[in-house]
């Protein structure tokens, strides 16, 4: 995704990034006492009569965390190839994701459900000669069992709006966990749709 030259970032009470604005957006808040400035830029936007200073950061006053960022990341493929490395779980080669397939531990047609528990990542010719069996009955051994992801709120937020150690502002860096985003770009994935800001019910979603 594109520069962020002119972007603000927004942190929460807690100092926790919660959104990306434009720089005008940035400006009326500020300017608004919504938020207070944590660092400045040399940026400015020219008014009729004066120069205004356009902040790298603002943080929301008053503002309770929003504890729905706090439900994890959503049942999804690319969310399921994320929690395992890009890796086959079976003989564990790595690949890109069109490489790559989910499978059911449990065979679906032996009651095995779509679940974090219950998928994980395969890669094609390993998928093709587990087919409808179980690893025991192939002897094989995961050197982890599958869960739902426990990836803190912070590390999923640069994944939204595309923010990497390569194009993010100097400024910025302090306030970001960059791991897994950075992680997606080294894989040529692109990521940004994969998070959703709410929970979502496994039941719900069609892997
Ligand atoms: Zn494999």
């Amino acid at each position: 995704m594109g520069s962020f030259e002119r972007k603000v970032l927004v942190l929460d009470s807690r100092y926790e990034p919660v959104k990306v604005v434009t720089m005008e957006l940035g400006f009326v808040l500020l300017y608004a006492g919504r938020v207070t400035s944590i660092i400045d830029s040399e940026r400015v936007i020219n008014g009729v009569s004066r120069v205004w200073k356009v902040p790298w950061i603002v943080r929301l006053e008053g503002c309770r965390p929003r504890n729905k960022r706090l439900n994890g990341p959503r049942f999804s493929r690319q969310n399921i190839y994320l929690r395992d490395g890009f890796r086959c779980q079976y003989c564990q080669c790595s690949g890109l994701a069109s490489n790559l397939t989910l499978d059911h531990l449990l065979p679906s047609a032996k009651g095995g459900k779509t679940t974090w528990e219950n998928i994980v990542t395969a890669c094609k010719t390993c998928n093709m000669k587990k087919g409808a069996k179980t690893i025991e009955e192939l002897g094989i051994k995961l050197q982890r069992p599958p869960s739902k992801p426990q990836l803190h709120p912070t590390a999923l937020f640069p994944l939204r709006y595309g923010i990497t150690t390569k194009n993010a502002p100097q400024a910025w860096l302090p306030y970001l966990d960059l791991s897994v985003a950075d992680r997606a770009l080294v894989l040529g994935f692109d990521a940004s749709p994969v998070f959703v800001n709410s929970y979502q019910q496994d039941s719900l979603i069609q892997v």
